[in-house]
């Protein structure tokens, strides 16, 4: 029985994430996905709805859930027994720190590994930052989000805007 965690902000959910997660998915019994609370970061979205786009976006998925959680990734790992943290690699920007974290993740905790997806080819420029920022400005997110977070997105900036 593998279980696995996915942890990350989510500031929303983008379709490069549900890549991820419907890949990764496949290889685990269980996937939890880890929305968190960083308070060194402002989301545009609250903890709430981050997850409830997440839930709602991977609700096809019979063994993914969604938690939060606050601290260290492999605190969060331990605590639900998950031997395995996933993580996507989109760039070779992303690389260097990931491995950095992987590695540092992997000392304090042996038994605990991390892997890694390569993002699909159409959605390597793709992050939460971008499509915000396309949001932002009124531009067609539809490649980017699925049609629940575009929604989000509308209420959030029309209101913003006001
Ligand atoms: P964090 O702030 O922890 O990086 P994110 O929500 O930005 O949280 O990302 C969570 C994980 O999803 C990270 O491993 C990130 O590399 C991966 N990810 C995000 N966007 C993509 C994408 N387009 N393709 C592949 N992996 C992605």
């Amino acid at each position: 029985m593998i279980k696995a965690i996915y942890p990350g902000s989510f500031d929303p959910v983008t379709y490069g994430h549900l890549d991820i997660i419907k890949r990764a998915s496949k290889v685990v019994d269980e996937l939890i996905i880890g929305v968190l609370v960083n308070q060194k970061k402002k989301p545009l979205f609250s903890m709430e709805e981050r997850m409830e786009l997440l839930r709602e976006t991977t609700k096809e998925y019979s063994n993914v859930t969604v938690k939060t959680f606050e601290g260290l990734t492999i605190d969060f790992a331990r605590k639900n027994e998950a031997k395995l943290i996933i993580r996507g690699l989109r760039a070779v920007t992303d690389f260097e720190s990931e491995m950095q974290i992987a590695q540092t993740n992997h000392s304090i905790e042996p038994e605990i590994d991390t892997m890694f997806f390569t993002t699909s080819l159409e959605y390597a420029f793709l992050s939460s930052t971008i499509a915000k920022e396309v949001a932002f400005y009124g531009s067609d997110v539809s490649k980017l989000v699925p049609p629940v977070v575009a929604e989000a997105f509308r209420k959030k900036y029309d209101h913003e805007l006001q």
